[in-house]
């Protein structure tokens, strides 16, 4: 049902306007406007609107400041692993998601976020590549926001209110996201997600999106070996509980609240 009718080389944008159908929500977020599900412009879908975040910013992608030193999350999360997966890592999906749109002009407006909830709409050829490589530019660029130096402790305010409303405290939500961080099996992200305008606990495979499943992502936890190898080898435990002691809850919050708007 996610195949394409249209040209091999294009969005048709039959396609487009059926997938991008999901509409509200879409729109919701701001990230295409009406014209693109009603009017009658010649191409499917809009530029991107002014982005919040990094991963939201417009293409070719290119890796985001990261906004702090390789060695500012120690000892928590050590400088050589963040180096290495800032640019060796995020920056191979970049440049593999280019690669993948560098022949489809018509997708280059996208953000990767537009491209991550209409995955169905993409050219089937390119789709996997999209999936784990926009995936993986989008994933990083919002883990590399909702962690930062001298960081952990609580949540506060409206995102402390509605923790304490879905999980019954902040330790029982942080068990929930431990267990999905511990059981996803193999590479994966564990997540806190609105869904529906209430949060949800989840966990994704390689680089999936909750964007792509209709969910917009509050806190993620990037769970591949990559993130945590080096110094912590198999023990992804230590890993996770070390993870809340760089939790930036003040970017966590403004993305709670974004994502109630949406
Ligand atoms: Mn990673």
């Amino acid at each position: 049902m996610n195949t394409t009718t249209g040209g091999k080389n294009s969005l048709s944008r039959r396609e487009a306007l059926k997938t991008l159908g999901t509409g509200a929500a879409l729109m919701g977020l701001g990230m295409i406007s009406t014209r693109a599900i009603a009017g009658d412009s010649p191409t499917p879908v809009t530029p991107p609107a002014p982005a919040p975040v990094a991963a939201s910013a417009p293409q070719p992608f290119t890796l985001p400041k990261l906004g702090y030193a390789f060695d500012a999350l120690e000892p928590h999360i050590d400088a050589k692993t963040m180096e290495i997966h800032y640019t060796k890592h995020h920056q191979a999906y970049i440049t593999n998601a280019n690669k993948a749109l560098a022949d489809h002009p018509e997708l280059q407006k996208l953000s990767g976020p537009q491209i991550l909830q209409s995955l169905g709409a993409m050219p089937e050829k390119i789709r996997t590549t999209l999936k784990n490589n926009v995936g993986g530019h989008v994933n990083h660029s919002f883990f590399w926001q909702v962690i930062r130096p001298n960081a952990g402790g609580a949540p506060t305010g409206e995102l402390a209110t509605a923790i304490a409303g879905t999980f019954g405290s902040v330790d029982k939500f942080k068990a929930a996201f431990t267990d999905a961080a511990m059981k996803r099996f193999g590479s994966g992200w564990a997540w806190l997600c609105v869904k529906g305008g209430v949060l949800a606990v989840q966990s994704s495979a390689n680089q999936d999106s909750p964007l792509s499943d209709g969910a917009v992502p509050v806190l993620g936890l990037d769970v591949w070996e990559h993130a945590y190898y080096l110094h912590y080898q198999n023990r992804r435990a230590d890993y996770v509980a070390a993870f809340w002691n760089v939790v930036n809850w003040t970017q966590v919050s403004a993305n709670y609240t974004a994502a109630l708007k949406a």
